[in-house]
């Protein structure tokens, strides 16, 4: 009902789908009775579908701490939640600590640099700044290393005038079960946090809460299993579907066998065939690699994709679909209950969270 009639394609938004799988999330972290934190990752515009409804949606949750990853991302947050707690994964950028601080925001802190840097700003300021520190582990892409930790283990006063909010490091194959990597980084992350002072220490993800419950620490900090990604690959999805993707059916053609269809003509049909022409294209995310490999949902029915995906259609063989629910006009379901998100990435050769973060502007958006 509050689809606009000309519109193409529709996305459609679940917040208290996402407010539900936080709450999943949160009560799964704190299956061993210990009051663990569940924050929410909402960069990328909140994994592509909006971070300021999904951050509100998951604030009326319960939720209190939200990571983003840089400083205009954190603004826009900050603005819409004036008393959440904002950490900026990207750390402060150099002359950028000021207005940092006057938005209150919680820097991530992933070099000695940064730790100096935001000192400073909390000694010119006089009063002390809180800061998550980032340790690397294992994953060897942002955070202090082995010797940068040790050398702030023995030099406290580093420190001084920050108030550590939290330790925190990042696991790289908790998505992978039977995986010792994420002990691995457990035991160097412990072992480090005994030589440093005390603050609530993050390590897991979405992955890594339903890993051991030794990896969950005081805080942690899912993101795409917010969004219905399965933070459990090898077993089934304990997450809601967030997010509905509809394309409308702009036109139904009837072929004989052998005609060709799309760009480059690399698909012929072997047999008559009933085909409809959808309004989403690889403008709006829906990946070229799903050309011939993907499928949409007519009415509850599976319709293949045929043929190269163009910028703004694609097509798809409804011959199959009653004829009654083939009509210009109806919407094919791309991403949804019947279509799910990570089975079409899964198509597409990549993964769910590369399909949300790509999801096109021009869609018409709709939270529910
Ligand atoms: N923590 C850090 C440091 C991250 O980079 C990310 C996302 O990439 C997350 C948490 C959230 O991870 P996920 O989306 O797998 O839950």
């Amino acid at each position: 009902s509050q689809v606009p009639a000309g519109a193409g394609a529709v996305l459609a938004i679940d917040l208290d789908a996402i407010a539900g799988n936080w709450r999943v999330l949160r009560d799964h972290a704190q299956r061993s009775g210990r009051a663990v934190e569940c924050a929410g990752v909402v960069k990328a515009d909140g994994y592509g579908l909006g971070a300021v409804p999904v951050a509100t949606a998951l604030a009326g949750a319960g939720c209190r701490s939200f990571f983003v990853a840089d400083l205009e991302e954190a603004t826009t947050l900050r603005a819409a939640l004036p008393d959440a707690r904002v950490l900026v994964l990207h750390g402060p950028a150099a002359g950028t600590e000021r207005e940092m601080a006057a938005l209150g925001l919680t820097p991530v802190l992933n070099s000695l640099d940064d730790i100096a840097r935001w000192r400073a700003t909390a000694v010119a300021l006089d009063r002390p700044l809180a800061a998550y520190i980032h340790i690397d582990t294992g994953m060897n892409r942002l955070g202090l290393d082995d010797r940068g930790a040790r050398h702030l283990a023995a030099d406290p006063a580093l420190l001084t005038g920050l108030t550590p909010a939290g330790w925190m490091s990042h696991l790289a194959s908790a998505d992978v079960a039977g995986d010792g990597l994420a002990a691995e980084q457990d035991a160097r992350f412990r072992a480090h946090l005994a030589r440093l002072p005390g603050a609530p220490a993050s390590l897991a993800a979405s992955s890594g809460i339903f890993r051991e419950p030794a990896l969950l620490h005081d805080l942690v900090r899912p993101g795409a299993a917010l969004y219905g990604v399965n933070p459990t690959p090898e077993a089934p999805n304990p997450m809601a579907p967030a997010l509905r993707l509809l394309g409308r059916i702009l036109q139904v053609r009837e072929v004989p066998a052998g005609a060709t269809v799309g760009y480059g003509a690399t698909y012929r049909t072997t047999a008559p065939a009933r085909l409809a022409t959808i309004a989403v294209g690889y403008a709006d995310g829906y990946f070229r690699a799903l050309g011939s490999s993907g499928h949409v949902t007519i009415a509850g029915v599976r319709a293949s994709v045929v043929g190269r995906i163009s910028m703004d259609l694609l097509s798809v063989d409804a011959t199959r679909v009653p004829p009654e629910a083939l009509v210009p006009g109806a919407f094919a379901e791309l991403i949804g209950p019947d279509r799910p998100l990570d089975d079409v990435a899964a198509d597409a050769g990549t993964i769910g969270y590369e399909i949300l973060t790509g999801l096109g502007r021009r869609f018409c958006r709709v939270y529910q």
